[in-house]
């Protein structure tokens, strides 16, 4: 049952939300202030977040931007007037979609599973393991719902070693996923990569060690370690 968090100080529109939500079928969070959003975000992730522009502690909007550092969950604007929120700039911000007040709370419903449905696992997105996904149409790797900022060679190598768990890669085959030739010199190219590849999966989890050095032979990614 997919669980939408409702962020609004108004107890009324709260209310019509929660009852057209749970009488199509989901289960339902409220919450008044944006910061608490937060906060519940990061302990017990919703699946979508409808999510009121004008809070009484934080705004809709800087909600938004601070729930983006560390998660990509959908997010419905509710705006309470047309002109308060500008669609570009909504979307910038991260936003999925966003409606105006007053709203028919069914059309809302509809487009809360219009949106879901949407972000449902596409083709082009395989998922190497429940911490890993990889999104090759838009060249991003998540790591434990957090979005990797990766350079193109970095994220050709974990692509490549998320692709086969377990499997033990040699320096030349990664030079060959990154579509290098294989001499000498960047050989080692290929541990300096792995090494801020590390750095950037030590940022979402500190004692996790998903890549795996063999001596002498090369690298693999083992999920055990994840
Ligand atoms: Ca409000």
């Amino acid at each position: 049952m997919p669980h939408i968090l409702i962020v609004e100080d108004e107890a009324a529109i709260a209310d019509t939300l929660v009852y057209a939500l749970q009488g199509e079928g989901f289960a339902t969070t409220w919450l008044s202030l944006g910061a608490a959003a937060l906060e519940h975000q990061r302990l017990t992730p919703a699946d979508l977040i409808i999510l009121d522009i004008g809070l009484p502690d934080i705004s809709g909007f800087e909600t938004c931007k601070q729930l983006r550092r560390f998660s990509e969950v959908p997010v419905m604007f509710l705006s309470a007037r047309d002109g308060e929120i500008d669609r570009v700039v909504g979307l910038e911000i991260g936003a999925d979609d966003y409606v105006v007040k007053p709203f028919s709370p069914r059309e809302v419903a509809a487009r809360v599973r219009a949106i879901l449905k949407r972000v449902a696992p596409r083709p082009g997105i395989e998922s190497t393991s429940a911490l890993f996904q990889v999104d090759s149409e838009r060249v991003l790797i998540s790591y434990r719902g957090q979005p990797l900022s990766l350079t193109r060679h970095e994220f050709r190598l974990l692509q490549c070693l998320l692709e086969q768990p377990e499997r033990v890669f040699s320096r030349e085959q990664l030079l060959d996923a990154l579509g290098v030739a294989a001499d000498a010199g960047y050989e080692r190219s290929i541990d300096s990569h792995i090494k801020s590849v590390r750095a950037k999966l030590r940022l979402v989890a500190a004692n996790a060690e998903p890549i795996q050095t063999h001596r002498g032979l090369g690298y693999s990614y083992s999920p055990g370690h994840s």
